[in-house]
């Protein structure tokens, strides 16, 4: 039966659900506080490049458009690393060159998600911010301009984002969990342009990191030459973004730490003094709904640190398994919004863990020769045997396995390679004690 429902959101999350929903048969009204972004040029510094892969682009198929994004996203084969030494060393995702992820723009993203709302007709609603649920009354209240404007629901979806006003409203209601943790360090997008002949600066089909232990830098490539860096740096200390105010400072402590990128950077000083500095949070709460009647998706519901590139990812797939979970309770909205909770809730707590475990990776662990001959070795072994060893970076980026099946799974894989080696090593020290024996007698 069709279902009078209520997006609050109009982001990636919120755009995908009016679609599906729509697609489903419901009544579905779509309201942003913004007003459209696709007529507003409005970035404040942050224009946001993300790595898209397989979970995302499975979402994205499922409305027809994973095509489309293909077509407009830039294919990054591995990290590329850059030394202090200004040396360069490239390292693959995958073993299978098939295994690629794709830069791709999130505004661009998000108006493609519009433009397919526009085309189903479904009503928007830009300029409202949603302020209040009255729950009994099923009454979302919403600013529009100087007044206000209510609206009835059977159904409200919450994909608000991070700072979400939905989530906001359930934790007045009994019993709502709620945790929200900030990184030491912030980020901040400065500009690699592309060359004065319109190419690429760099290597476009690479994600580049500087890693330098306590912080990095990072680039992903754009389609018109440039790459957006993002700076992830601790807001206190000496190589901090607190410390570092000047522009002389800036130039410093870039040469020292980016030489090779400073290079590429003429407007460095000025897109560093002038750009904001955003914090990095991770959320978890619970539960996710109320009643029948509200739902939180993506990052109202979970928001992740970047540093595994699976945000957005994540918040596409919670579109797909809610709308799968809805299909299998014949449209039940309560055992959807429970089963949803429950299925869904583990895999983004371990999404979250393995987010903040892959800033040490990205910013240390990377650059270490142990580290890179660990990731080979994996790569091979898992190309000669996939059934006994798959590496945790491909379950996670290139399959939809479960996050929480995928971290066990990694587990009992290293659990395995350690027993291996060690009677790899006790039967060398047999052979070596044997022959010493032989030698001897
Ligand atoms: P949002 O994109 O935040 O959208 C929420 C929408 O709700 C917004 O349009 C907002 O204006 C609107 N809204 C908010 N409050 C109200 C209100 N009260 N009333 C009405 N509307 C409201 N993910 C990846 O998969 N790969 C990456 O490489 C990646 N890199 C990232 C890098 C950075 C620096 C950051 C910050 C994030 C990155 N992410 C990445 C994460 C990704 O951006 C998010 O997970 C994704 O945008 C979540 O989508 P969403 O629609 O749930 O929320």
């Amino acid at each position: 039966m069709a279902s009078r429902i209520v997006i609050v959101g109009g982001g990636l999350t919120g755009a995908l659900a009016a679609v599906r929903l729509h697609e489903a048969g419901h009544a579905v009204s779509l309201h942003e506080r913004r007003e459209d972004p696709r007529r507003s040029t409005e970035h404040q510094g942050r224009s946001i490049n993300l790595a898209f892969s397989t979970r995302g682009l499975d979402a994205l198929d499922r409305v027809g458009l994973s095509e489309t994004l293909r077509e407009h996203g830039i294919p990054m084969r591995g990290r590329m690393l850059h030394g202090r030494d200004r040396s360069v060393t490239f390292q693959p995702y995958s073993a299978d060159p098939a295994n690629v992820l794709l830069s791709v723009s999130r505004d661009g993203l998000n108006a493609m998600l519009l433009d397919a709302v526009d085309e189903r007709q479904i009503p928007t609603h830009f300029g409202q911010r949603l302020v209040d649920i009255e729950l009994k009354a099923s009454n979302a209240v919403f600013e529009v301009g100087q007044g206000r404007q209510s609206e009835l629901f059977e159904v409200l979806i919450g994909a608000d984002g991070a700072y979400s006003a939905v989530r906001n409203r359930l934790q007045r209601t009994d019993r709502f969990t709620y945790e929200q943790n900030y990184l030491e360090h912030g980020y901040k997008e400065l500009t690699i342009p592309a060359r004065a002949d319109g190419s690429f600066a760099m290597e476009p089909h690479a994600l580049h990191i500087w890693p330098r232990g306590g912080h990095m830098m990072i680039a992903l490539p754009n389609p018109d030459g440039s790459f957006t860096c993002t700076l992830f740096w601790p807001f206190g200390g000496p190589v901090g973004f607190e410390r570092v105010d000047t522009e002389r400072e800036v130039n410093e402590t870039f040469l020292d730490q980016f030489p090779d990128a400073v290079e590429l950077m003429p407007h460095l000083t000025d897109e560093y003094l002038h750009h904001s500095t955003s914090s990095l949070v991770t959320i978890r709460c619970g539960p996710w709904f109320y009643e029948d009647r509200v739902v939180l998706l993506g990052d109202a519901a979970h928001a992740v640190v970047p540093f595994y590139g699976q945000g957005a990812n994540a918040a596409l797939e919670d579109v797909t398994i809610f709308i799968d979970l809805l299909a299998a309770n014949d449209g039940a909205w309560g055992p959807t919004m429970a089963s949803f909770y429950a299925q869904r809730k583990p895999d983004t707590d371990a999404l979250a863990d393995l987010a903040l475990d892959n800033f040490v990776e990205m910013r240390d662990r990377v650059a270490s020769p142990l580290f890179r001959l660990r990731v080979r070795a994996e790569q091979r072994v898992h190309r000669w045997a996939p059934r006994w060893i798959t590496p945790l970076y491909e379950m996670v980026t290139f399959s939809r396995t479960p996050y929480v099946e995928a971290v066990a799974r990694a587990k009992r894989q290293t659990a395995l390679v350690e027993r291996l080696m060690l009677a790899l090593v006790a039967l060398v020290l047999l052979v070596v004690v044997a022959t010493i024996v032989l030698v001897v007698v």
